[in-house]
């Protein structure tokens, strides 16, 4: 353990030498307000559509000056564009992180992710789907699950038809002259065509599916019919890949290191050492570069590595495999920085989808209401960090609205890649660039449209939250682990649920009759959004829509 915390801390000192300087200045202790709003009143301003098939975006067009004047002044310095790391995690809560109001309060501490968000910009509202399939995709093609027909994971035996042929940042960012490699969890689709490294990846190591698909039919205490039968053990086993694969673009991936009972402790360690040889790697190359990295942990079940098991002070595997994966992150962020690329590097943390509520005991911290599997915040609201040393102003916090897809845009734009974007497909992503860049950057974003599976459920616009379907949700809780995707969802009667997030973060106290004045903002909001189906046809019908008006659902 004496190892564990020199090396944890001696990360987080390392971090903290390069950027403390700047971070004093933006923690006045006399008392000044500095920012009494974080997300501007969206009631008020327009967004302006810059292309037929692009989100309406508010233009704010000082920040938009400042952050070309701070990327130009970069490029300028390093001789090329900036490298672009996303750290996607599994099933990690938003409350789970220290800054969060996680952390130690909740029995496993995360140094290095809160360093990594106190000295740079950490979003309080940044939107992920419900499950894990429908948030990857939405990252990497720009395009809400709707769209691309990525609802949910293919189950084993349907194949799954992978990304349907939508295009990805990393095709997008390779097209433009970016190494692009993905590591770790990948999950939509296991076929040839369908693996990272044939849809934009150079390269690609990892489980192309989840965890979970590699542990559950072996534990006793969950599929006992399945491990005391030696004929559907073996039956059991042929039914999948039990192992990490890896391959370069036009090859099939190919077994390399094999996951079972023991080694599934080991995945994220072997994910992190690839993912550091590679930053290593990029030191010499004249080319940018386009990391994906995509942990295992923490989707259930957890085994943590022997070095965190038991070590976190809640002694649970979730909570032990939190502590690891901030120690992971760590060991890739100290990669950057001693290769001298952390400063021409937007690194991106965040999660697919909120805890997993099924597994309690063993579960991750939301405080928002319900989990993985519905669109209550628990389930879509997913920790926000980017981290940029010298680009975004150190100590930022902002409840600004940031959809998955916007990381698609973003990124595009970041690589000076934009025009790559497809004309032929509708793309929810907007360019907030510089929102994260300018030093009081605003979001780009007014509205973030909730969907649960092919229904519509409803809108968030500024603080409110119109939820125009009943979601039932109960967590059972039961042993062992029922599925999260137990909800099911009725038409609103009475047009539906209207919250006010600020003051009422669990979704409890429906305010939509005493609102009015509202509604004749937001019915238009969800009305273009409806509209956008209409050119660009979804591969899956919409459901949901009975709640609203004939006019809006026509
Ligand atoms: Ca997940």
């Amino acid at each position: 353990m004496l190892k564990l915390i020199t090396n944890l801390c001696g990360i987080i000192t390392t971090i903290a030498i390069s950027t403390s300087a700047l971070a004093q200045e933006n923690f006045p202790l006399d008392g000044r307000v500095i920012q009494s709003h974080t997300a501007e009143d969206v009631l008020f301003v327009k967004a302006q559509l810059s292309a037929k098939n692009f989100e309406p975006a508010i233009v704010h067009k000082a920040q938009i000056a400042e952050a070309k004047r701070k990327l130009k002044a970069l490029e300028n310095k390093t001789g090329k564009r900036p490298n672009i790391v996303v750290i996607l995690m599994d099933d990690v809560g938003w409350g789970d992180i220290g800054v969060n109001g996680g952390g130690a309060a909740v029995g496993a501490v995360t140094p290095n992710m809160d360093k990594l968000a106190t000295q740079g910009l950490r979003l309080t509202s940044l939107y992920s789907q419900p499950s894990c399939t429908p948030t990857r995709a939405t990252l990497l093609t720009g395009q809400l699950p709707i769209r691309t027909g990525l609802l949910r994971p293919a189950l084993p035996g349907e194949g799954g038809k992978g990304l349907g042929g939508a295009k990805t940042i990393a095709k997008i960012l390779q097209e433009s002259g970016y190494t692009t490699q993905a590591i770790g969890k990948w999950h939509l689709g296991q076929h040839k065509n369908a693996q990272p490294q044939n849809v934009g990846f150079d390269h690609y190591f990892g489980p192309l599916t989840s965890s979970d698909d590699y542990t559950s039919f072996l534990e006793p205490w969950r599929n006992p019919d399945i491990v005391n039968d030696d004929k559907r053990m073996n039956w059991a086993k042929q039914s999948e890949t039990l192992a990490m694969v890896a391959g370069k673009s036009g090859d099939e991936a190919k077994p390399v290191f094999d996951i079972n009972m023991q080694s599934i402790r080991l995945v994220d360690e072997e994910l992190t050492k690839y993912g550091v040889n590679f930053i290593k790697k990029q030191q010499s190359s004249d080319k940018p570069f386009f990391l994906y990295f995509a942990t295992r942990g923490a989707h259930f079940d957890n085994y943590p590595h022997p070095d965190f098991a038991g070590k976190s002070g809640a002694k649970y595997p979730y909570r032990d495999v939190i502590m690891e994966l901030d120690y992971r992150i760590g060991q890739l962020v100290a990669s950057l920085e001693q290769t001298d690329q952390l400063d021409n590097t937007l690194i991106v943390i965040t999660s697919d989808n909120g805890p997993m509520l099924e597994t309690f005991p063993d579960m991750g911290h939301t405080p928002f209401r319900g989990g993985k599997g519905t669109t209550f915040e628990g389930g879509v609201r997913v920790p926000g960090i980017f981290y940029w040393p010298g680009m975004i102003n150190p100590g930022r916090v902002s409840d600004g609205l940031f959809d998955m897809a916007d990381i698609f845009t973003t990124a595009a734009s970041l690589g000076k890649a934009s025009n790559k974007i497809p004309k032929s497909a509708y793309i929810d992503g907007i360019d907030q660039s510089s929102f994260l860049l300018s030093d009081k950057g605003l979001s780009n974003r007014r509205s973030i449209f909730y969907w649960a599976g092919s229904v519509f459920m409803g809108m968030r616009f500024g603080e409110y939250k119109w939820l125009i379907n009943d979601l039932q949700y109960e967590s059972k809780n039961t042993w062992p682990h029922a599925s999260p995707f137990q909800s099911s969802v009725t038409p609103s009667v009475y047009g539906g649920k209207l919250f006010n997030l600020y003051i009422d973060p669990l979704e409890e106290h429906g305010l939509l009759p005493l609102k009015q004045p509202f509604i004749p903002v937001l019915l238009p909001e969800i009305k273009r959004h409806l509209s956008t189906f209409k050119t660009f046809k979804p591969k899956t019908r919409l459901r949901g829509l009975e709640a609203l008006s004939g006019e809006i659902a026509k």
